[in-house]
């Protein structure tokens, strides 16, 4: 009994605060309650846990169930409220939050600094593995690779093995390998890298860059919209996934016959010259511009390389702080802030987009206000639109956008001379006469389309079928016409899709005359057809209505096509076919099109050997013709983007200028230059352009 009266006392006492907090139509029900006389009373409260609780507290200690003590134990109330239980205290509820708010806080400041320091300990203990001692004493180094043997047709040193050939067996064994030789640097050389597998090739990259640059965004890096760091990535890390090398060297000759490249290093007593051999040779030297034979071009600037955006970012800069001077006069300040780009085409009118940008969001910050009022951004085009490669629609929005930024326009108009301090163009006036006009400036950029690179060119003199005037032709497997078959493959830039069916006239009636009468009839012309699109595969929406085509070129109404009738039709559809643009998304796909044939090639290399398939035959037997898929042109016009998807045409202001540059984010050769370029946009966003003259 006394037991049971020292539990009831203290239950009593643990349970009266509980009570307390409870909101009861008559308070002494608590006290009532705890005493065991607690009455039904009319309250809207259900009494279950009251009841439950007076008979625990008349209960033997023994007789407490678990529940019951949960019941005892908690701090909330333990009536439940029939209604809404509105008529809590405010009071009741601000304290339990605040103590919610405090938890989460603590606990957010908490993983914070448990973030931070996890974050800061990973940083140390990498910076402490950045230093591996290698040991690198005595690896082997091959005799030929340091004292190279001469020969070739010049007598030059033939560079058989190169100095990392032997220095560990998987170097070792890949140098047995067919050697694969990779001229150039660009979109199409990545694209054939990154589609390669290691142990594939011996693969040597030769380029006079060390880097590979992102193009498109050149006309951003020239006025200091993103860093040009951003934009490059070294060849070295990316042929280090094949276990491949880099020569650092200009590709200037080529000795089919002995497989042999001749190439130009900048070596430390001046240029040398020398031969590496190749079992396979992929020409990716892309292009120069071209010069229309237009006089002068030795002031202009040029957009091509991360080196012509660093000089235009300091003309820039220095016609700015010239054009500040007090010194200056009125008509050289207006000079020296007047740019010219010649040629309306993408990169003319991005970099007159970039140019105008930099003056609306930064120039007019820092420099004086007069400098801003003077400047005047000049597009010549010799066509009658900019964009014109784009459709109506974007060529149109283009013109409206920059006549309302009030960057002059100047179609139909042709370059004639460029001088140290102006541009002269010629034009039609009114009267149908052509008038010159002058341009008095400090920059002038030219950007008026492309011409062969003097490597690919030199190719071209050793082969007579090649007659193309701005790049190397090559057939439907990116072979070079006339090589020696499956050695030597050009991409990108630098050649150019055959287009003429007229040129396989016989072989194309040798394959498809089956009753060998010297005449096409209908059925052979089907397939005929066939092997044109085999061929060349770009002509196939030319061929798409057969029996038309047949009927139309069939002059002299005999159901056949005789070979003066066929001539004619190949001839003609030839002619419509157009030929592939110089574009990074053509370079890139050929690239990615060769690297994953090459890798098929070399994964059934000894099938094809003992198929005696190897050399002629040998990229029919592995991999379908090139076919291009057009994903769409894109062009930056300031703070606005236009895109041109062949059926469809998007153009916009700030959610187009996004999602060009997802566009362009997404196509980063690695996460590296990703992360950089998204935090140049962030840096740009935030503090503007840096305007300093490096
Ligand atoms: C400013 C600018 C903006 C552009 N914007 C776009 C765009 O938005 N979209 C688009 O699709 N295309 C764009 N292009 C076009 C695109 O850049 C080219 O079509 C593409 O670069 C072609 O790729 P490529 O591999 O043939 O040549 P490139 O990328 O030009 O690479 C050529 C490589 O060959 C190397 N090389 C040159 N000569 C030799 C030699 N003798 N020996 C060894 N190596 C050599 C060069 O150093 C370079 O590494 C732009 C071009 C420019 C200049």
């Amino acid at each position: 009994m006394l037991a049971a009266a020292a539990a009831r006392r203290a239950l009593a006492s643990s349970c009266a605060p509980a009570l307390r907090r409870v909101p009861l139509p008559n308070p002494s029900i608590a006290t009532r309650l705890v005493s065991g006389h607690a009455r039904p009373a009319r309250a809207s409260y259900s009494l279950a846990p009251l009841r439950t609780l007076s008979s625990a507290l008349t209960a033997p200690r023994s007789a407490f169930t678990p529940l019951q003590a949960r019941l005892f134990s908690t701090s909330r109330p333990l009536l439940a409220s029939g209604s809404s239980g509105d008529s809590a205290p405010k009071q009741s509820r601000f304290w339990p939050r605040t103590r919610t708010f405090l938890r989460f806080t603590v606990y957010l400041c908490g993983s914070t600094i448990v973030g931070v320091a996890v974050l800061t300990s990973a940083i140390f203990v990498h910076d402490a593995f950045t230093y591996n001692e290698r040991h690198v004493d005595g690896v082997p180094v091959s005799p030929l690779a340091l004292h190279p043997e001469r020969g070739g047709p010049k007598n030059l040193p033939v560079v058989h093995k190169l100095l990392s050939d032997i220095e560990d067996p998987e170097n070792a064994a890949l140098a047995t390998k067919p050697h694969l030789v990779i001229v150039g640097g660009g979109w199409g050389a990545v694209g054939v890298l990154q589609n390669l597998r290691p142990g594939d090739y011996h693969v040597t990259v030769v380029s006079p860059e060390t880097y590979t640059t992102f193009t498109p965004l050149l006309p951003s890096a020239a006025v200091g919209t993103v860093q040009i760091r951003s934009l490059v990535e070294p060849l070295r890390k990316i042929v280090a996934r094949l276990r491949g090398h880099f020569l650092n060297a200009k590709a200037v000759d080529l000795v089919m016959s002995e497989r042999l490249l001749e190439v130009e290093t900048e070596g430390v007593n001046g240029p040398q010259r020398l031969y590496l051999p190749y079992d396979k040779l992929v020409i990716a030297v892309g292009s120069t511009s071209a010069t229309h034979g237009v006089n002068g071009l030795e002031h202009c600037f040029q957009l091509k390389t991360t080196r012509d955006a660093r000089l235009i970012r300091q003309r820039i800069i220095d016609n700015f702080e010239q054009a500040s001077l007090p010194t200056t006069s009125p008509e050289e300040r207006k000079r020296l802030l007047s740019f010219v780009v010649c040629g309306g085409g993408p990169t003319g009118v991005e970099t007159a987009a970039e140019i105008y940008d930099l003056c609306q969001e930064d120039i007019m910050k820092y420099y004086p206000k007069i400098c801003n009022g003077e400047v005047s951004i000049h597009v010549i085009q010799s066509r009658e639109h900019i964009l014109n490669t784009y459709s109506e629609a974007i060529s149109r929005y283009a013109e409206r956008k920059f006549l309302h930024d009030d960057i002059d326009l100047i179609t139909s108009a042709r370059v004639a001379e460029v001088h140290e301090d102006r541009v002269e163009y010629t034009k039609k006036g009114l009267d149908g006469k052509t008038e010159r006009h002058a341009i008095p400036t400090n920059f002038v950029l030219w950007s008026t389309g492309i011409a062969m690179n003097p490597f690919a060119a030199q190719v071209t003199k050793y082969l007579p079928n090649q007659v193309h005037k701005k790049a190397i032709e090559v057939d439907a497997h990116l072979r070079v016409k006339g090589s020696p078959p499956g050695e030597v493959y050009a991409i990108g830039d630098a050649s150019t899709i055959e287009t003429s069916i007229v040129n396989h006239l016989l072989d194309l009636v040798d394959e498809s005359d089956r009753n060998k009468d010297g005449k096409i009839d209908f059925d052979e012309w089907e397939i005929m057809v066939a092997r044109i699109k085999q061929r060349i595969p770009m002509a196939e929406t030319q061929l798409e209505k057969v029996r038309e085509l047949f009927e139309l070129y069939d002059s002299d109404a005999d159901n056949s096509l005789s070979l003066n009738e066929l001539a004619v039709l190949l001839k003609e559809i030839g002619s419509k076919i157009t030929a592939l643009p110089a574009t990074a998304q053509v370079a890139s796909q050929e690239g990615k099109y060769l690297g994953h044939k090459l890798h098929k090639l070399a994964r059934q290399r000894e099938t094809l050997a003992a198929n005696e398939l190897t050399g002629p035959g040998e990229d029919e037997a592995v991999a379908p013709p090139f076919r291009y898929r057009h994903l769409g042109s894109l062009a930056y016009i300031g703070n606005a983007a236009v895109f041109d998807l062949g059926k469809y045409s998007f153009m916009g202001g700030l959610a187009a200028m996004y999602a060009w540059r997802s566009v362009y984010w997404s196509e980063q050769v690695s996460m590296r230059t990703r992360a950089l370029l998204m935090i140049d946009w962030i840096v740009r966003g935030v503090w503007g352009r840096d305007l300093s003259r490096l």
